[in-house]
């Protein structure tokens, strides 16, 4: 029997966008030649956005989500100030992980419990979403195996940061893994460390930099952390934040009730959330 093609697939509905992007190259084509006539698709193959509601593209990840921690120096040297210590740029990616379960996509709302914490932080991130299942990927070739790009938006409650002293907890939190709005192609990102990136909440401008002042770029990233582990179609990696944290700031600013935290990137679009307080009817 022939391998079913993506367009099969999709007409058939039932293939989820981890299947898609573990089909590779040839499933991306068939929907590009697709969508040059989109009258050649089936009238209910194409939903108008304002009738549809995005979930993530990947709602329930198969692994946690990779992520790395301290990638921006401005964002290292205002967590030295806001804690009086002086860290040194790191020589290699810290990484850490966000649990399936803490992932939504969006317009979803992020849940702030009072019970849990009382400092809820935000940090916008470039997502990238693996294509090519690989181990050991050298820098050179580690482009190769990405799909394309997300937004991701690494919600952090402070205080477990510090009080578990580690990284996993206190950003594992249901709901605390904003990602989307979609994920753009990579064909359509030439160049993924040239990238405008901010966060607004309230629309008030609270990170803004550019993609080019990561410390770890998205190549050097994969080349290290498929050292012996081995990467997946639809593995995704948030890059690091940059400054502009809402802990950093001058008075601390933490997110409350109502708060609506709009992060952007460039060439692929905005990603927004609600923080809900629901402590007081939980
Ligand atoms: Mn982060």
């Amino acid at each position: 029997m022939p391998e079913p093609t993506a367009a099969d697939a999709i007409d058939a509905g039932r293939l989820t966008l981890t299947d898609f992007i573990t089909l590779g190259p040839a499933a991306v084509e068939s929907v590009r030649k697709l969508l040059t006539d989109p009258s050649s698709l089936p009238g209910d193959a194409i939903i108008a956005a304002d009738a549809s509601h995005l979930l993530a593209p990947i709602p329930r990840p198969a692994k946690n989500v990779f992520c790395v921690g301290r990638n921006y120096a401005e964002h290292i040297a205002e967590d030295n100030q806001s804690r009086d210590l002086s860290t040194e740029i790191p020589k290699y990616p810290q990484y850490f992980t966000k649990p399936p379960t803490s992932v939504i996509g969006p317009d979803a709302d992020v849940r702030l419990d009072e019970q849990v914490t009382r400092r809820l932080d935000y940090e916008v991130e470039l997502g990238v979403v693996i294509g090519a299942l690989g181990r050991d990927i050298p820098a050179e070739q580690a482009l190769d195996h990405v799909f394309g790009y997300t937004i991701i938006n690494d919600v952090t409650a402070r205080d477990l940061q510090r009080r578990h002293d580690q990284w996993f907890k206190g950003k594992a939190l249901d709901t605390h893994c904003p990602i989307g709005p979609w994920i753009v192609h990579k064909s359509a990102v030439p160049d993924p460390q040239r990238l405008a990136i901010s966060l607004a909440v309230n629309g008030e401008m609270r990170q803004n930099a550019n993609t080019a002042e990561m410390i770890f770029s998205v190549a050097v990233l994969i080349d290290w952390l498929s050292r012996g582990l081995t990467l997946e179609p639809g593995d995704m990696i948030a890059t690091g934040t940059p400054s502009g944290a809402g802990y950093a700031m001058d008075p601390r600013q933490f997110l409350k009730d109502g708060d609506v935290m709009t992060c952007r990137i460039e060439g692929i679009g905005s990603l927004e959330n609600t923080v809900r307080d629901v402590s007081r009817t939980s």
